[in-house]
């Protein structure tokens, strides 16, 4: 059993730890990342005195060094950390400038899967001086832990969404906020099933322990997640699908086809296609390699759970989009035409059937066509929470 749960059971302090990570070339950082060490460590321990806040600096020397920073490789690099090291939260934080995928410009990427975050002060150094940039970058802080604490932007507050980064913006969390992120951290400061008296040896049993016990928490976090609609946000996956539909839609022998399908045979084929999409760009991407891990642990594997079932929970959406346009174009298009072309007579043609068929067909086209997208792309709409 950890020390946290005697701890715990003790009813004193809980420990939450985090861990600020370097790049140990970079002679500037160092300095910064003190300053922010002794800074959220005073300003959490205020704000929330019931837990005992664990803050380590760590300089790596194996940051990657190409400029701009990708957050990507940042918060991959982050999360291996944050697995090796066992902290429950990880800052990467440098000075140097973040690759933009969405924004303009970026100072900070938050990752809830991974609970990991980057923050870079490049941008704000070239505006304001450093006693500026201290207080910016405490706020910078303060708002992607607040979301990796689970909460959602809020004006008025330190979550307040923005576009440029003052040191006047509201620095702290009100009262519904610290009582949100208290109940968060009381969570997180739980113990881990690897914790356990007895842990769980065998893996397919250690994740269904973990989806028994968790299922809420992780519907939630897949349901609820901004990156549902993440497929519509990539340009070549969907250029995949509607090129593949055009074609499918002015070829007779495809309407043949479908008519040749039973409904069930359909079904069947539908959720085939939606899981090999998913596993295609799962192992086409290297998700596989995000959060790996030796051991089995809890956080770890909630990751991978959340990555796979928002992937699937995507294209099962997806799927719904290209069902309901298919729908409308099958009902657009002169009637004869296609229960001519599918060999049909009027009565026997089933506008559901067909928009299945070609719903189906477009998710299959797409996770072929998937995978030319630039492999970053599809991870930074999955595992980014924000850039900001
Ligand atoms: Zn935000």
């Amino acid at each position: 059993m950890s020390s946290e749960f005697n701890i715990k059971a003790g009813n004193s302090s809980l420990v939450i730890r985090i861990g600020i990570i370097i790049d140990s070339n970079e002679t500037a950082a160092y300095n910064w990342a003190k300053y922010l060490n002794e800074t959220l460590k005073r300003e959490l321990g205020n704000s929330f005195p019931d837990f005992k806040w664990d803050f380590k600096i760590i300089a790596r020397n194996d940051f990657p060094q190409k400029i701009p920073k990708d957050p990507i490789d940042l918060l991959e690099l982050g999360s291996d950390i944050k697995i090796e090291y066992k902290f429950d939260f990880v800052l990467v934080f440098t000075t140097l400038p973040l690759k933009s995928r969405f924004e303009q410009g970026v100072n900070a990427v938050p990752s809830n899967i991974l609970e990991t975050a980057v923050i870079s002060i490049s941008k704000i150094l070239e505006k304001y001086d450093n006693q500026a940039t201290k207080k910016i970058l405490l706020i910078l802080a303060k708002h992607v832990l607040g979301h990796l604490w689970g909460l959602e932007h809020k004006d008025g507050t330190v979550m307040m969404d923005r576009k440029f980064w003052t040191p006047e913006d509201p620095s702290d969390w009100d009262n519904e906020e610290t009582a949100q992120i208290k109940e968060y951290l009381l969570n997180v400061a739980d113990p881990r099933l690897e914790e356990m008296s007895n842990p769980v040896r065998n893996k397919f049993l250690f994740y269904l322990k973990l989806i028994i016990r968790e299922k809420w928490s992780l519907f939630r976090d897949i349901l609820f997640s901004k990156t549902l609609f993440m497929i519509l946000h990539l340009g070549r996956f969907v250029t995949a699908t509607v090129v593949s539909l055009m074609f499918l839609f002015l070829t007779a022998e495809a309407w043949e086809i479908g008519a040749a399908m039973s409904s069930l045979y359909l079904d069947i084929f539908a959720i085939f296609v939606i899981i090999i999409g998913t596993l295609s760009i799962y192992f086409g991407q290297n998700f596989q390699e995000i959060a790996r891990s030796d051991k089995l642990m809890e956080q770890t594997a909630r990751s991978k759970i959340v990555l796979v079932g928002t992937l699937i929970s995507g294209m099962a959406i997806y799927w719904i989009i290209l069902f309901l346009i298919s729908l409308i174009i099958i009902y657009l298009l002169p009637e004869n035409i296609l229960s001519s072309w599918a060999g049909l007579n009027k009565t026997q043609f089933s506008y559901f059937h067909f928009a299945k068929f070609m719903a189906t067909i477009g998710v299959f086209a797409s996770a072929v066509g998937g995978n030319l997208e630039e492999e970053n792309q599809i991870k930074a709409v999955l595992i980014y929470t924000e850039e900001t």
